[in-house]
C-alpha cells in the first residue's frame, strides 16, 4: 500500500480551513534549534519530531518549510522569513538548553513580523509551557503539549482564522488559558517525516553511521527510570508501529544507515521478527544503530541476533550505573550483573556498543578515577553525562540538594546543576579528563582496528562529520569553558520545582494521562 498523505493523522478530524482561498496558502515554517554540546561532536539527528508535524501540516494543505538549526545559522533564519513571509513558525524545543533560544528568537521575530503567528512544541516544551509563555512575554502565541502531529494543523487552522481561542485545543496553552488534555494519535502507523522538506540531509550522523536518517518503529517506555522524562510524557505507554508500515517507511530512505530512535529497542521480539521479514521481503538493506537495555537484549537474545544479520552495527545500551546501587538509585530494575552479561553477548556477535555513565555530583577523585578504570577495562564506547534531574522526571520533584544554577543552558546533562563535593573546577577537570580517557581509548583501539580505514571510507564518500568530530572534541569538552559558562548571566531563569518527600503522584508528571493512555503489557 502506497502511502497516502491525508491518512497522515487520524487522531483529530482534519476539517476544511475557511482561511485557504485558491489565491494564496497560509504558510508555516517549522525549526528545530541548535545543536547542543554533545551534538556537537558525536551526533547531529535529523529533526524527524519537527518532519512528522510538518508532515502532518502539509497533508492538511498547507504550505510547509523546514529549517534546521543545528546545520544553518540565525542568520539563515531570518533570511528565510525576509524572503518568504511565513504566516506561522513552529519551533521544535525538545531541549531545556535551548529555550532561552527559542524565547530570544520569538522575540525578535515578532519585532521584525508582529503579525506572524510563533508557537512551540516538543518534549521540554511540554514540561515548562507556562514558564517559556511568561519569558516570552507575549512573543509566543502558544505551547502545544504533547504529541504533535494531530494538534498541530488545527493549531495553524486556529492561527490564521481566531488566533484568540487556540488555548481551546487539545494540549495547547497560551497566555490567555489552557486546552483540554493533550490528545494522543490513535496509530503512529500513518506517521511519515517529511523528509524532502530537509536539505543538506548529508549532515545527520551518529558515531561512524554517517549519513543517517531516524526511523521510529515504535513510541514509549513502559519502564519508570527516576532521570528519565520518556515515560512520564507518553504517560508510560508504549505503542508499536505495524510491520508493514515501518518496512515501508524504510524502503523510502535513501541513506545507507538508519538510527532507530525508539527508547527501547526490540521489547517485544516478535515485533522485531516481523519487522525485520517485511524488510526482508522488500529486500532492505542498511546498517543500524539502536537503543536497548541489557536486560531487554538478554531475555530476547535472538531478535538480535536476527538484527545482526540484517546489518544491526551499533547499540546503545542504557547502562547508568555500574553498580546494583547506583542502578536501584536511577531506578533502573536490573542488576549489573545482568548488564554485564549483556555485554558479554553483544561482543559475542560482534556488536559495536556505546554505553553512558551518570557522574553524580557528589562524585570525588577516586569516584571518577574507578570509573575511568573500568571504561578502559572494555571494549566499548563509553561516555560520562552528569546527573541532572529537570521537569517532567521523578527526580526534579524527589532530589534533596538544592540546585546551584537555574540557568536552562546549564540543564544539558554536561554540567554540574547541583552543588558538587569538590571545587567546581576540579569537578570539570575530573569530568573532562574522563570524558577525554574514554574517547581517546575509543580512538586508540578503533584506530588499531579500523577507525582510519572507516574515516578513509567516509572521505571517500564525502562524509566528513564523524572526521570531524575525532578532531574536535578538544574545542567542545574544556573545563575552563564550562567552568566559565556558569558565570554567564542568565537571562532567563528557569522555575524551581515544589520538593515532594515520600510517594510521588505520577498522574501529575504524565502530559498525556494514563486514563487516556490504553496500555501495552511489558515485554
Ligand atoms: S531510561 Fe530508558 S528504560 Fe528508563 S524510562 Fe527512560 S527510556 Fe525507559
Amino acid at each position: 500500500m502506497g502511502y497516502d498523505p491525508k491518512q497522515c493523522i487520524n487522531s483529530v478530524q482534519i476539517r476544511p480551513s475557511t482561511h485557504m482561498g485558491p489565491m494564496k496558502k497560509f504558510k508555516a515554517l517549522f525549526v528545530h534549534p541548535s545543536a547542543l554540546m554533545s551534538s556537537k561532536v558525536f551526533l547531529r539527528l535529523e529533526p524527524i519530531g519537527c518532519e512528522l508535524v510538518a508532515a502532518a501540516c502539509k497533508a492538511a494543505g498547507y504550505d510547509v518549510r523546514l529549517l534546521d538549526l543545528q546545520i544553518f545559522s540565525h542568520k539563515d533564519y531570518f533570511r528565510i522569513l525576509d524572503e518568504w513571509k511565513p504566516d506561522a513558525i513552529g519551533f521544535s524545543l525538545n531541549y531545556l538548553p535551548n529555550v532561552p533560544e527559542v524565547v530570544d528568537l520569538a522575540k525578535e521575530t515578532k519585532r521584525k513580523m508582529p503579525g506572524v503567528f510563533f508557537f512551540v512544541g516538543g518534549h521540554s516544551a511540554s514540561f515548562v509551557a507556562k514558564d517559556i509563555l511568561n519569558h516570552a512575554e507575549g512573543a509566543i502565541d502558544c505551547v502545544v503539549r504533547g504529541e504533535g502531529e494531530g494538534v498541530a494543523p488545527r493549531v495553524l487552522e486556529a492561527a490564521a482564522d481566531d488566533r484568540k481561542r487556540v488555548h481551546e485545543l487539545p494540549g495547547v496553552v497560551s497566555l490567555d488559558g489552557e486546552g483540554p488534555h493533550a490528545e494522543m494519535v490513535k496509530s503512529i502507523d500513518d506517521l511519515h517525516p517529511a523528509r524532502e522538506l530537509t536539505s543538506k540531509r548529508k549532515s545527520y550522523f551518529i558515531g561512524v553511521l554517517d549519513p543517517a536518517a531516524s526511523v521510529e518503529f515504535t513510541r514509549g517506555c513502559p519502564w519508570d527510570c527516576v532521570f528519565c522524562s520518556a515515560w512520564t510524557f507518553y504517560g508510560r505507554s508504549y505503542r508499536k508501529r505495524s510491520p508493514e508500515s515501518a518496512a515501508e517507511e524504510m524502503a523510502r530512505i535513501k541513506e545507507p544507515g538508519v538510527f532507530l530512535v525508539d527508547d527501547v529497542c526490540f521489547i517485544e521480539p516478535e515485533h522485531g521478527f516481523a519487522i525485520g521479514r517485511e524488510l526482508e521481503k522488500r529486500n532492505v538493506k542498511k546498517e543500524y544503530y539502536l537503543e536497548t537495555r541489557g536486560d531487554v537484549l538478554l531475555r530476547n537474545k535472538e531478535v538480535f541476533k536476527y538484527w545482526r544479520k540484517l546489518g544491526l552495527e551499533y547499540m546503545f545500551l542504557g547502562l547508568e550505573a555500574i553498580d546494583d546501587e547506583g542502578l536501584k538509585a536511577n531506578r533502573k530494575r536490573t542488576t549489573a550483573g545482568k548488564n554485564l552479561e549483556a555485554l558479554e553477548f553483544t561482543r559475542k556477535e560482534g556488536i559495536t556498543v556505546a554505553l553512558n555513565i551518570i557522574a553524580d555530583p557528589s562524585w570525588d577523585k577516586a569516584k571518577f578515577a574507578a570509573v575511568r578504570e573500568w571504561s578502559l577495562s572494555v571494549p566499548e564506547i563509553v561516555s560520562i553525562s552528569v546527573n541532572t534531574p529537570y521537569p517532567g522526571t521523578e527526580s526534579w520533584l524527589t532530589e534533596s540538594r538544592e540546585f546551584s544554577t537555574r540557568d536552562y543552558r546549564l540543564f544539558d546533562v554536561q554540567h554540574a546543576v547541583m552543588p558538587t563535593k569538590m571545587s567546581l573546577e576540579e569537578f570539570y577537570r575530573e569530568l573532562v579528563n574522563t570524558q577525554k580517557a574514554m574517547t581517546m581509548k575509543y580512538m586508540g583501539w578503533r584506530a588499531a582496528l579500523d577507525a582510519t580505514s572507516i574515516a578513509a571510507k567516509l572521505l571517500m564518500r564525502g562524509q566528513t562529520n564523524f572526521v570531524k568530530m575525532l578532531f574536535k572534541f578538544d574545542s567542545v569538552y574544556n573545563a575552563e569553558r564550562q567552568i566559565a559558562e556558569h558565570r554567564e548571566p542568565v537571562k532567563y531563569e528557569m522555575s524551581m520545582p515544589q520538593r515532594m518527600t515520600g510517594k510521588v503522584d505520577r498522574s501529575k508528571l504524565y502530559i498525556h494521562p494514563q486514563e487516556l493512555v490504553k496500555l501495552q503489557p511489558q515485554g
